[in-house]
């Protein structure tokens, strides 16, 4: 480890030699603050203030309602999910902006389910992580509920066993929410395939993070969030997408007036558009589609300097750099959740503290960094797993040497024992 220690030096020379470091001037971020939390909600992107402010003050406060025409609000969605198709490996009109990804889900698993069983009526069931994000257990599961089918629950190294004839969908995150851990997208997705399962994959904690090749593995839904590693901004619309070859095979569920071919004949039959138009539902949050439209303007620059192949060898030095920071600065205190293989890394570092420090102490940990300007977050662990310390690395506005910093203050975070303190013990709602 000795030969591995992170120094100041060295991380100097790294952020020197980083040619993405003109993208950090494209943020808002409070002086002094080191956030590792762009993983739960982005940093605000310096275009975002004005673009909004212009939406409000003269596309609605002057024009009204001529700006669903003549500022472009009505084709919005559609515009914005084909500025986030590159960054996830799909085609343009392939990809739209709406809703939640909470929604989204509810959409694609009940078209992936009607796909599915048209095929084969024994298909009835969706197998999923037992550590996804819960909110897709919840939609699965009321899904399930109302169709007749069964929610199977599995552990990672599960997978290829579970893909039995009775299994109608696959339904995974890239990457976990907890643990940081990576799926080999294509690989899973073929073997999928080779079961006739189809695939539909969560990328809130993938999308902006690394590169994803939807159409290269051959996946068949995905939906995710914006406000991630997207910097939508809080609530931003997320997205969904269908493979060509299914997006007009079936009805999504919630078939609004969005969604209709021609939605100002007002006809009353319901006729879906046939691109992944008629995946949306209802009128869309046109301030949050605008400001989530401006933050997409730092991939554009990103794009300049190496586009996502460059964000993420960079994500991978800062989460190489933080693990071995860690290991140096507070020996034998943490286990690492997160997976060591960059392979199967996604953009955040997860660590658990060992007997060494006292029991129930991470949330007291997270917050004395907070107060420190450290910014992370922590999940609390159940009889399964343990509670956790997440720290995410954007690589659009993270330095090396900030990184460093971090470590350095979970050092003296530990040695001065100041997460002891009563007021770092009081939990809040949001963890
Ligand atoms: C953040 C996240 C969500 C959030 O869903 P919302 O509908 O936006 O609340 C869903 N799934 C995963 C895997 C996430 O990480």
């Amino acid at each position: 480890m000795t030969s591995t220690t992170p120094t100041m030096a060295r991380c100097q020379a790294l952020d020197a030699a980083d040619p993405l470091r003109p993208l950090r001037d494209l943020f808002t971020l409070p002086e002094g603050m080191i956030y590792l939390d762009g993983n739960s909600l982005g940093a605000l992107p310096r275009a975002v203030p004005e673009r909004v402010a212009q939406v409000v003050a003269r596309q609605w406060g002057q024009d009204l309602i001529g700006s669903w025409n003549s500022a472009g609000w009505f084709a919005l969605p559609r515009r914005v999910g084909d500025r986030i198709a590159p960054l996830i490996g799909a085609g343009p009109g392939e990809v739209v902006a709406s809703d939640t990804t909470s929604v989204n889900l509810y959409k694609a698993l009940s078209a992936a389910l009607s796909i599915a069983q048209a095929n084969d009526a024994a298909r009835r069931v969706v197998v999923s992580e037992r550590s996804n994000f819960p909110t897709d257990l919840y939609i699965a599961e009321a899904l399930c509920r109302e169709r007749g089918c069964q929610l199977r629950l599995i552990e990672a190294h599960e997978l290829q066993a579970s893909l039995q004839p009775d299994v109608a969908v696959l339904l995974l995150s890239q990457v976990n929410y907890r643990t940081g851990a990576l799926h080999d997208m294509a690989r899973v997705t073929a073997a999928a395939h080779a079961a006739g399962v189809l695939t539909l994959w969560d990328l809130c904690h993938s999308a902006g993070a690394l590169p994803i090749g939807l159409a290269a593995a051959d996946a068949d839904f995905a939906v995710g969030c914006t406000y991630k590693y997207l910097n939508g901004g809080p609530g931003a619309p997320a997205f969904v997408w269908v493979h060509p070859r299914h997006v007009a095979r079936c009805w999504q569920p919630l078939a609004g007036w969005w969604g209709h071919a021609q939605p100002f004949a007002f006809t009353p039959e319901y006729e879906p558009a046939m691109d992944i138009t008629r995946y949306q539902c209802g009128t869309q949050p046109i301030l949050s589609l605008a400001a989530l439209d401006a933050a997409l303007d730092v991939f554009d620059a990103a794009e300049k300097l190496g586009g996502m192949a460059a964000l993420r060898a960079k994500s991978l030095q800062l989460t190489d750099l933080f693990i071995a920071a860690v290991a140096a600065e507070c020996p034998g205190q943490f286990d690492l959740v997160t997976p060591r293989a960059h392979a199967e890394r996604g953009s955040q570092v997860c660590l658990t503290p060992t007997s060494q420090l006292p029991a129930g102490c991470a949330y007291a940990i997270v917050q004395a960094l907070i107060a420190r300007g450290v910014i992370g977050d922590f999940r609390a662990g159940d009889a399964r797993q343990a509670d956790i310390l997440r720290f995410g690395f954007t690589p659009l506005y993270l330095s090396h040497q900030e990184v460093l910093q971090a470590a350095h203050h979970l050092r003296d975070v530990l040695s001065t024992k100041e997460y002891t303190q009563p007021r770092f013990n009081q939990r809040h709602a949001v963890t």
